[in-house]
């Protein structure tokens, strides 16, 4: 920690890990002697850049651009850009360690990075976001490439971004190539990589929940966030049989108990970026809790009484509190849409409880897996039909779901696909990293 402080977020999802390969350390003395996880722990390089970009009034504004390449022992560095002003060196590093084990969970080839900016861009009009992505391009352009890192959207970064981002890409190298994954698929995006990681986490939760002979069917479920992630779990709930009565926002909280409206928030949201404030007034009967009255210390989407819980906003956004309140409900699965949304003490207690847990390195890996086809695609100029990738998708997301269960086996604690799926994404990474030697 005293090498690089101040990085919290990176530190709690760095212990997590660690902690959890705790049995395979002992059992294997080849990761200590390689040197394993002080080399593991180190990102391969860390790209810190200024990005100068011009307002809507002619004034010169300043941002801070990060690419952190963590690994690449087992492919190209893949991991999104996020967009939002609570980015730092700490929250790009946690982001990349984690994708380093989720991608290696995939069973696809590729490494683990992360990337972004501070930059804000809500109250942004569309040309002040074009001009910040090409001025972020401009400095990211000379790191990335189809074979050597490969960038997608996080928060705050999704098709509009990528478009510019990829735009200015092309403009400089001169080169029209998957450099990017989330792309429109008229120029070379994948159908249903919108979709895929919402559609993805479902799947994911469906796998937990039919191996303890329960199913999705019927059951009330809270989802917090409205972008990416949470729109497409609400869509694919509602295709499974469930009912999706929360969504939330940085602003608040809505509860629609017959069930969320998915038109309207997709309207809201996608196309007219605002506040979930909207949905309210058009839904009287919808209930609009905003932050200022959450209770005390927790947040308000996990106050509402359900069967499944999917987190999929932000990092910590579910506490020890929350957890509680989850619990006194009688909630059965905490589903994670978000990366590292739950705290540890969260987690401890829920494990406690019994209540089962699909860990977002697990759960919503389905975003980068269709990423990956859409790169398999961009290489080979072919052009796969909705239904084909959902299929894979489906298929991908059963066989990390089977590998994270069948580790846990190995290890003497059945169904903690926490530890499951950390031992076999830290194994792969690690194995490959002694056969290629001291790089
Ligand atoms: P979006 O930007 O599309 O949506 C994020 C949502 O979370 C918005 O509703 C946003 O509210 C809310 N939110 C963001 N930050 C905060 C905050 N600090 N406090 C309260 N609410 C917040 O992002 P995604 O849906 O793509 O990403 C959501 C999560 O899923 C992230 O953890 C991301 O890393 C993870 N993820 C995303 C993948 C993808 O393919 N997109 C893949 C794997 C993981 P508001 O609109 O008000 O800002």
């Amino acid at each position: 920690e005293s090498q690089s402080p101040g990085q919290k977020e990176f530190y709690q999802a760095a212990h997590e890990v660690l902690y959890s390969l705790m049995p395979l350390l002992k059992e294997d003395e080849r990761y200590d002697y390689f040197n394993i996880l002080e080399r593991i722990t180190v990102p391969e390089r860390t790209i810190i850049f200024k990005v100068n970009w011009v307002d809507d009034h002619g004034r010169i504004k300043t941002n801070f651009g990060y690419r952190v390449q963590f690994n690449s022992a087992i492919g190209p560095y893949k991991g999104g850009l996020r967009f939002h002003p609570t980015v730092n060196l700490g929250i790009v590093k946690f982001l990349g360690f984690e994708q380093v084990f989720k991608n290696a969970l995939t069973g696809l080839q590729i490494g683990g990075a992360k990337g972004g900016s501070n930059f804000d861009p809500k109250g942004k009009s569309d040309n002040e976001i074009m001009r910040f992505c090409q001025a972020f391009m401009t400095e990211l352009y000379p790191y990335i490439g189809e074979t050597q890192d490969i960038p997608a959207g996080d928060i705050g970064v999704g098709p509009r971004e990528i478009g510019y981002l990829f735009g200015q890409y092309k403009k400089i190298t001169r080169q029209f190539e998957g450099v990017l994954t989330g792309k429109d698929i008229k120029w070379g995006g994948s159908n249903a990589r919108k979709e895929a990681t919402g559609y993805g986490s479902v799947y994911f939760a469906e796998n937990i929940l039919n191996k303890y002979g329960e199913s999705l069917e019927g059951k009330r479920c809270c989802v917090s966030g409205s972008g990416n992630v949470a729109i497409y779990t609400i869509e694919k709930l509602y295709e499974m049989g469930a009912t999706p009565v929360s969504c939330s926002d940085s602003k608040g909280t809505i509860y629609h108990e017959n069930g969320i409206d998915l038109n309207s928030l997709k309207a809201i949201k996608e196309i007219n970026y605002q506040s979930l404030e909207v949905y309210a007034q058009v839904h009287p009967d919808a209930v609009y809790t905003p932050v200022s009255h959450y209770p005390d210390g927790r947040h308000m989407v996990w106050d509402i009484p359900c069967d499944i819980a999917f987190p999929s906003a932000t990092q910590n956004e579910l506490n020890l509190e929350d957890a509680k309140k989850l619990v006194d409900h009688g909630c059965m699965l905490v589903n994670e849409g978000a990366n590292m949304p739950t705290t540890p003490k969260a987690m401890e207690y829920l494990k406690e409880k019994g209540v089962w847990f699909g860990p977002g390195k697990a759960a919503n890996a389905g975003g980068v897996t269709t990423s990956q086809l859409e790169m398999s695609q961009n290489a080979s100029m072919a052009k796969w039909s909705f239904e084909e990738v959902d299929i894979k998708l489906r298929q991908i997301m059963r066989n990390i779901f089977d590998t994270a269960y069948e580790t846990s086996v190995e290890f003497d604690c059945e169904g903690d696909l926490v530890s499951g799926a950390n031992i076999s994404g830290f194994r792969k990474v690690a194995d490959s990293m002694i056969d290629q030697g001291s790089v």
